[in-house]
């Protein structure tokens, strides 16, 4: 089974998917949390060149193709070995952040973004994905106030940026229903990680 977590900035996404981990491992399940981009040794590579600014001389389009190259080692490296061996993995982040950010937001072509898509994920698609929704002033919040972790370019972009990503986000629940869930991420962890897994449990009866 394959999970993935999305959601603007502030949502708690980590959070979300470490405890579905969690709890899966303690059903005697074997579940592999991971992370996007990054998630194996060569696609953190790409993700340190990303967030630090280094890749910055790279134009959108060049931009889409380093995570789907980061992509397309995750999933050769983490992902299709743990579905192999029949683990569940729970992945913070995936296609869907490019159909978003480098899509809706990066003014990229839909079609150019679906084509890196289908080389990279191929048939490796999410059983669910679960959209964690928040008001963008609240998550932008949230982001803020995250100790030690100082905010990254897309952090420090403006409200009406965060806003059109919580659009985007609500867009693509809207449009996969059977794959997608919106779940409202306003609340503490604790209540959040019992929604996330009613929603887990209805769909995918682990
Ligand atoms: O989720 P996390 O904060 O670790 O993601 C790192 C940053 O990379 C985020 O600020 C996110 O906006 C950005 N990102 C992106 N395109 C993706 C995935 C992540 O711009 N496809």
């Amino acid at each position: 089974r394959f999970i993935t977590f999305e959601g603007g900035e502030g949502a708690g996404k980590s959070t979300q998917v470490r405890r579905l981990q969690e709890r899966l491992a303690s059903m005697g399940i074997d579940a592999v949390a991971t992370r996007e981009p990054g998630g194996s040794t060569g696609a953190e590579i790409v993700r340190h060149l990303i967030l630090s600014g280094a890749a910055k001389p790279l134009g959108p389009l060049a931009e889409a193709a380093l995570f789907a190259a980061a992509r397309a080692d995750h999933l050769d490296a983490t992902i299709r070995p743990a579905l192999a061996r029949g683990a569940w993995v729970v992945c913070d982040r995936f296609a869907d952040s490019t159909r978003v950010y480098q899509g809706a937001l990066g003014n990229i072509d839909p079609r150019l973004i679906a084509a890196l898509e289908t080389v990279t994920v191929g048939e490796t698609k999410p059983d669910l994905t679960i959209i964690l929704d928040i008001p963008a002033e609240e998550g932008l919040a949230r982001a803020t106030a995250r100790s030690g972790i100082a905010a990254d370019r897309f952090e420090s972009e403006g409200l009406s940026f965060h806003r059109s990503l919580r659009d985007a986000f609500r867009e693509l629940a809207e449009a996969e229903p059977e794959r997608c869930v919106l779940i409202d991420a306003r609340g503490d962890a604790d209540t959040v990680a019992s929604t996330v897994w009613s929603a887990v449990r209805q769909r995918l009866k682990p």
